[in-house]
Parts: structure tokens; C-alpha cells; sequence
């Protein structure tokens, strides 16, 4: 009897362990979000904050009687568990905004080992956890850049990632006029939703808030939905 009990156990180990080595290519793959799915909505996107400007960005939506969605880093352009950033993460989602992870040091996670891209989602999951209780439910990955792992290793903490179909090339150099240009020249094709891309790391993302067209649609965040 106590042999019986013991190989089970052994067989029992047996499976666990082959089971954990094998999960990587057994697992689900998380949804990828590319566009709004409710016509007549945009969703603005703010990335690689909390930084200096999350304020004036989050006055300016909520003037519009908008949200945004902040794709936070753990590490990027600041620590996150600075005290001046721990302030820009709950004031965010005291205002309503929604926060998802960017991971932790804006890696290309599509370079990545799985330990690596597990590291790089938790320590800023962990991070946002500890400053507000929350865990994010969405993750945009650095550069878009994202392969089968990353679904694999998102769809196991129950998350979806969240691409773009319009960048604003905010991060490429384009001025503030450029911007407002590429904006009005989208709002021209009448596009039945936007997914925007900006980053909250640049001073002049305020005038392109004004030129985003917060009057031909209705904007609200559908991540939040
Ligand atoms: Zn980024």
C-alpha cells in the first residue's frame, strides 16, 4: 500500500514536471487587441510614463469629459516606485483613467526568453500592485513587438494585449503640427474607431490633445469597457 501511494506520487511529480516543461507551446494565446470594436469611439493610449506631463494629460481629457489608458513602465524613464511616480499612478485611477502594463524596462519581449518575459511582466505587475491594489488586466508590449510566448505568458495572468491603428509618431520626432496634420488627415477618412498611440513623455502632447477630435467622436476609452 505505502509502495502504491508512493509511485504515486512519483508519477504524480512525473506529470507535474512534464507539464510545466512542456506548457510554454501547450497554452492558450492571449487575445490581441488592434482596434476599438464599438463604432463611433477612440481610445487615446498613453505609453512609458508615469512621467512630469500625466498631469496636464489627465486635465485635458477630463475637461473633454474623457479617459485615457496609461501603458505604465516599471522602469523606463523613471523608477516607478519613486514617490513622485507613485503619486502619478493613483492620481490617474483616482481620476478614472485606466492603467495597463508596459512591463517593467521596455525590453523587446519578442527577444526574450520565457523566464525573461515572465520578469518583465511581474515586477511591474508586482509594482502596481504594491502603489494602487490593482493588477493590469491589459498589456501593451514595447514596440508592438510581441510573438507566441508573450500571448502565452499573458493569457496565463488573464491579460490581453493592446497594439494600436494609429500612431500620432509622437516618439519618432513629429512635431506638433506633423501630429495634428496626421490627425485631421485620419478624422478626414472617417474612421468608425481609433486606437491612438501617444506617450505621455513629450511636452507637446497638450496642443495635439486639443487637435484630437474630441468633438466627431464619441471618445471614450474602450479598453474600460
Ligand atoms: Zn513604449
Amino acid at each position: 500500500m505505502l509502495f502504491n501511494k508512493l509511485t504515486t506520487l512519483v508519477f504524480a511529480l512525473a506529470a507535474s514536471v512534464a507539464t510545466v516543461a512542456a506548457a510554454p507551446s501547450k497554452r492558450a494565446l492571449a487575445q490581441v487587441i488592434t482596434s476599438c470594436t464599438v463604432p463611433g469611439t477612440a481610445a487615446m493610449t498613453f505609453d512609458d510614463g508615469p512621467y512630469y506631463y500625466i498631469y496636464d494629460i489627465s486635465k485635458a481629457l477630463v475637461a473633454a469629459n474623457a479617459t485615457g489608458t496609461f501603458f505604465f513602465n516599471g522602469n523606463n524613464y523613471g523608477c516607478i516606485y519613486d514617490p513622485d511616480n507613485v503619486k502619478r499612478v493613483n492620481y490617474v485611477l483616482d481620476k478614472g483613467h485606466q492603467v495597463g502594463s508596459h512591463t517593467w524596462a521596455h525590453k523587446d519581449l519578442a527577444t526574450l526568453t520565457w523566464d525573461q518575459i515572465h520578469d518583465e511582466m511581474w515586477r511591474v505587475e508586482e509594482a502596481l500592485m504594491k502603489i494602487s491594489g490593482r493588477y493590469p488586466a491589459f498589456m501593451r508590449p514595447p514596440y508592438g513587438s510581441y510573438n507566441d510566448l508573450v500571448r502565452e505568458a499573458s493569457a496565463i495572468r488573464g491579460q490581453v494585449l493592446a497594439t494600436w491603428d494609429f500612431d500620432t509618431e509622437d516618439s519618432l520626432g513629429a512635431s506638433v503640427a506633423q501630429q495634428k496634420s496626421s490627425i485631421d488627415a485620419l478624422i478626414k477618412k472617417k474612421p468608425k474607431t481609433i486606437l491612438s498611440l501617444e506617450h505621455e513623455t513629450y511636452g507637446a502632447l497638450n496642443s495635439v490633445l486639443e487637435a484630437f477630435p474630441f468633438s466627431h467622436v464619441e471618445h471614450r476609452d474602450l479598453l474600460a469597457l
